[in-house]
């Protein structure tokens, strides 16, 4: 038995000692490879190849190859200028545009591209042209009041009806004007503390109601993405989230990400989810 045992390990560290060693061409050979030289440059969507040869005539294996990973698309949002149109990949030869899924100016995951441009507006200003919406990877974190108490915030939605603050591009005006308030506003001030991206941007908000519609209707891409961010999932908890539209002076408006459906709720009673969002 004990001999047995020897044998066993001794045909263990052969095996171990010729796989762990990739200069080893068997049989006694040492393999004398030349730098690795590309065969096939990597692009945008589609892996390279890389080779290398051996120097030794007696070589029985003389070539290797490896692949080149995939490099991906270059949006160098750095450069650009918000609300300019869509973004096209910026390595040559690629002419792609950045689209839902993609990730943001801010580093969150992009859920809306607008077919031409949109005027988000903000206090006291008739607005700068986006494009793009993102949402933030991650949900913020544990659940929020819309406000600490009750009372119309005047320039919102004010009688349950669809008004301009609804509106693609009134978010960050809507999150502006609850925070301008003297209610305690949770929701809204989560969205302006800190930067909720992978980035350094500290210009989100809370969406309006279409704004939060569109990240509902992406929702299945926004998670893929997310999770790809080192983010999490939308349907975290109840997976109710508070949009920044006023419904009237007791209620303001979510979504339920989990059913879809829509509430007109209670400002200070429920306690939801958030998911920062910013333009650009
Ligand atoms: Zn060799
Ligand atoms: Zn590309």
């Amino acid at each position: 038995m004990k001999k047995m045992f020897k044998v066993f390990a001794l045909a263990l560290l052969i095996i171990f000692a010729f796989t762990a060693c990739p200069d080893n061409g068997g049989g006694g050979h040492t393999h004398n490879w030349s730098v690795w030289a590309t065969t096939t440059s990597a692009n945008c969507t589609a892996a390279g190849l890389q080779t290398r040869t051996c120097s030794e005539s007696d070589c029985p294996t003389p070539t290797q190859t490896q692949p080149i990973a995939i490099l991906g698309h270059n949006w160098n949002w750095g450069s650009y200028s918000s609300g300019t149109g869509a973004r096209s990949c910026q390595r040559g030869g690629c002419s792609v545009t950045a689209g839902i899924g993609d990730t943001g100016q801010g580093g969150g995951v992009i859920f809306y591209a607008s077919s031409f441009t949109f005027y988000q507006t903000a206090i006291d200003t008739t607005g700068v042209t986006r494009y793009y919406l993102e949402a933030a990877p991650r949900n913020i974190a544990g659940t929020h009041m819309w406000a600490a108490s009750n009372g119309l915030i005047p320039g919102l939605s004010q009688d349950n009806t669809e008004e301009t603050d609804w509106a693609i591009g009134r978010g960050l005006k809507n999150t502006l004007i609850i925070n301008a308030e003297t209610y305690s506003t949770p929701a809204a001030n989560a969205t302006r503390t800190g930067s909720h991206g992978n980035g350094t941007r500290t210009d989100w908000f809370l969406p309006s109601r279409h704004e939060l519609n569109e990240l509902y209707i992406r929702r299945a891409v926004v998670n893929t993405s997310s999770v790809v961010l080192g983010g999490s999932v939308l349907e975290t908890g109840m997976g109710i989230f508070w949009s920044s539209s006023q419904n009237h002076s007791l209620s303001a408006r979510a979504r339920n990400f989990n059913d879809g459906d829509l509430y007109g709720t209670s400002k200070n009673d429920d306690r939801f989810n958030v998911r920062a969002v910013r333009a650009f």
